[in-house]
């Protein structure tokens, strides 16, 4: 028997050609991407304006499968929270987190991560693998037609749409999961499927250069720069990426993306981590990295109180100094925001994804990727690096 294909795994281009391998014409496409992404639908008799013999063809030979919920969790703050599982003992977490005009997901793109940052939980748990288009664009899927059946809102354009943002900043770096990424950012755009502006999805990167530049012309969208460091051997230590694309680097291909962006400004994260980058040095520092004449970045800093997990050994800088610190990029004109903590008591806050999962990774294929990776971007790659207090 062949395997069933996953039709959440196809793109609008790849759903016509599926289409024509079965005899059928493009706009059955468009009906069929309709009836999966637009009303959530995983049951082809649902599916009625599709002529009988189609759906029979569907049955036999294809599924619409995204990742089964293992735990679904919602905070008292409402943000929502499911871990997703995606074979072989690995599972991936996708978080809703609702807010007054809008609602966000945020999405997993691999699981684990090779970039081994210092202070994510994500990253200590390794690299296991990437994820297919379908659990990418499945975790949207899911959310989406769950949140309106929790509460009752019909599927179909004319329900109101739940989820407004997405943004790309679960486990994984996404831009080295690229092709994956790439093609459920297109479903996410499509206008057959969820419809969303560039502007409102965000893909985050802690960095990797030359992909910054291939989304510019791929599928630019918002862009997020995981920066948390004002200098190059401040963030060697706790973004090891950076030893392959040191700052001068970054800033230059983010200064690159912004001719192609949907926004005119690039977000940078920054982790707030007490006595390591959180002076009023740094932040000066941070200022005339970013306003550097000819060389400036238009950005918006997005400053982050860091979730203290036990291994990590770093602690969350005090809410006076976050201000302080956001004080003075404010006064240098930047636009500024301190992240507001949400769905702490479900473990969902940045940083702490995939804290519960940690047993279920596999060391034997973590550690080939990880030599994988040290080959393809240099033996530093992934390395824990102490950091200068
Ligand atoms: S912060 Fe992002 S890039 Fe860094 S280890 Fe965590 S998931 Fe990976």
């Amino acid at each position: 028997m062949t395997a069933l294909t996953n039709l959440l795994d196809l793109d609008p281009a790849q759903l016509v050609a599926y289409c024509a391998e079965l005899g059928e014409k493009p706009f059955r496409a468009k009906q069929l991407q309709r009836w999966i992404h637009q009303f959530g639908a995983s049951d082809f008799d649902a599916m009625t304006d599709l002529a009988k013999s189609l759906r029979d063809k569907l049955k036999s030979r294809a599924t619409i499968a995204a990742p089964s919920v293992i735990t679904d969790h919602t905070s008292a703050d409402g943000t929502r929270k499911w871990l997703l599982d995606v074979g072989q003992g690995n599972a991936v977490e996708t978080v809703f987190i609702p807010e007054e005009n809008r609602g966000t997901l945020c999405i997993s793109t691999q699981a684990g991560c090779a970039v081994n940052c210092r202070f994510c939980s994500t990253g200590k748990q390794g690299f296991s693998r990437n994820l297919t288009v379908g659990e990418i664009i499945g975790q949207l899927w899911m959310a989406e037609f769950e949140l309106r059946k929790t509460k009752g809102i019909e599927p179909g354009p004319k329900g109101e749409r739940q989820i407004t943002n997405v943004v790309m900043m679960g486990m994984g770096e996404p831009l080295l999961n690229f092709e994956p990424t790439v093609t459920a950012l297109k479903l996410m755009l499509d206008d057959n499927a969820y419809g969303l502006s560039r502007r409102r999805v965000t893909v985050s990167t802690s960095g990797v250069v030359p992909m910054i530049d291939k989304l510019s012309q791929e599928c630019p969208v918002a862009l997020a720069v995981s920066l948390h460091a004002s200098n190059d051997a401040l963030r060697d230590g706790l973004v090891p990426l950076n030893r392959k694309y040191p700052l001068a680097e970054l800033m230059a291909a983010c200064r690159r993306y912004l001719a192609f962006a949907p926004r005119d400004f690039i977000t940078f994260e920054y982790c707030m981590l007490d006595g390591v980058n959180d002076s009023d040095a740094h932040a000066r520092e941070l200022v005339a990295l970013v306003q550097n004449g000819e060389d400036s970045v238009p950005c918006k800093f997005n400053l982050i109180p860091f979730n203290p997990f036990p291994e990590s050994g770093l602690k969350r800088s005090n809410n006076a100094r976050i201000k302080a610190f956001a004080q003075i990029l404010m006064d240098a004109g930047i636009v500024t925001t301190i992240r507001k903590t949400r769905g702490d008591d479900i473990d969902a806050a940045c940083g702490q994804l995939a804290g519960e999962i940690q047993d279920r990774t596999k060391v034997q294929e973590r550690m080939q990727k990880m030599a994988e990776y040290q080959k393809k971007f240099g033996k530093n790659f992934g390395r824990i690096v102490e950091v200068p207090r």
